[in-house]
């Protein structure tokens, strides 16, 4: 035994379904690449074993957000290509050149500190150009974009041009055309250097009415770990985190009794709760809680749901299980995320996305890899 015995939350992360993700998501497009984004610990997932199940599954190219993810990727997967997406601090281009990583170079400052690493090198590492448009986020503005490919400008020959889309989420938006015809414009000026638009949401639409939006490399991320990003369009993806709570104690509590901080639900029935050890702290986002009038979200035990009852703790959580076997006490596991309940349904349950409830994954939890 290990303390990891007695964590109040085990973790499983189904490695076999994340690489069937992302055999699905590279299928629907087979003329293009498909990369594999896998910042934030790869959404939560555990950046090494994750990098090392995607390279296994055929994935070549990596997007991480830093430099010390680019690392542990170049570990895990020694023959991948590497691009780290939050560019190129200023006197990096030393480190990047020597881990074999490739910054995305999305500013003038940017592009100019990397030509003239190279010029005074005399090495020629790799590195994208981000072009912004439309996400007014990172990247060259279209018209500076521009000026530099028709001017051969950067100082060196791009390996990935590439942008971002904003809306691609939700598929009626016009935005998604007005960016893939506006990329398609500036990277035919350089039709020689690869190009790649789509993130999850562009991958799964795959097109607009407009044209392909797959290009040369697609970069899913969420989509890889179960989360559909396009909400009310099912998506062919398996669920890869499966996450279960342990209860501390049960308790009955008669009709009318305030239940936890603020006594803001009150039980409308006689009521049999379970206490699980895991709380906000855990990144059980304290949004999901429930209260008189505005329930919340739901665990599961088998196919009986659980309300969550009250406001959630920063290591506990109260679940109603009166309609759960009575067979439920100190010590039973409860689904807290998984086939009933999935990240997207948390997300939503507490006004977030599963974005964010996969990035919050504790680490307190207990982890277990299949696959
Ligand atoms: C995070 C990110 C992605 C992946 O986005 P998902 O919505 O998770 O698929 C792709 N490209 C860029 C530039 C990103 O920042």
């Amino acid at each position: 035994m290990t303390d990891d015995d007695f964590a109040g939350g085990r973790l499983t992360i189904d490695l076999g379904a994340l690489a069937d993700n992302w055999r699905t998501l590279a299928a629907l497009s087979p003329a293009s690449e498909c990369a594999a984004v896998v910042k934030a610990d790869a959404y939560g997932t555990g950046l090494d074993r994750a990098a090392a199940a995607l390279a296994a599954a055929g994935a070549k190219t990596f997007f991480v957000a830093h430099l010390s993810e680019a690392r542990v990727v170049r570990a895990a997967a020694p023959e991948a290509v590497v691009y780290v997406l939050n560019g190129l601090p200023r006197g990096a281009a030393l480190a990047y050149a020597e881990v074999g990583v490739r910054p995305v170079l999305g500013s003038r400052e940017e592009i100019a500190e990397w030509a003239g690493f190279i010029a005074a090198s005399g090495a020629n590492p790799a590195a994208a150009i981000h072009i912004d448009t439309g996400m007014t986020r990172l990247g060259l503005e279209p018209a500076e974009a521009a000026e530099l490919m028709r001017g051969g400008g950067f100082g060196f020959r791009p390996a990935l041009l590439m942008s971002h889309l904003a809306c691609a989420d939700e598929p009626e938006r016009p935005e998604t055309e007005r960016q893939r015809s506006a990329f398609a414009g500036l990277r035919a000026l350089l039709p020689d250097a690869p190009a790649s638009l789509a993130n999850s949401a562009g991958t799964l639409l795959s097109r607009t009415a407009g044209g392909d939006l797959a290009f040369d490399l697609r970069r899913p991320g969420v989509a890889l770990y179960g989360s559909n990003p396009v909400a009310g369009r099912p998506a062919p993806l398996k669920p890869v985190v499966r996450l279960e709570a342990r209860v501390i104690q049960t308790r009955d509590a008669a009709a009318g009794t305030a239940v936890g901080y603020g006594g803001v639900e009150t039980l409308a029935r006689p009521s049999r709760l379970a206490i699980l050890s895991i709380g906000y702290a855990d990144g059980i986002l304290r949004a999901g809680g429930s209260e008189d009038g505005a329930p919340g979200a739901a665990a599961y035990v088998g196919d009986v749901r659980c309300p969550y009852v009250g406001r959630i703790s920063m290591d506990l959580i109260a679940i109603d299980v009166t309609d759960a076997p009575a067979s439920v006490g100190r010590g039973s596991w409860v689904e807290i995320l998984g086939d009933h309940f999935g990240v997207d349904d948390l997300g939503r349950a507490c006004g977030t996305i599963g974005y964010e409830v996969l990035t919050g994954l504790s680490r307190r939890y207990q982890r277990l890899y299949l696959g």
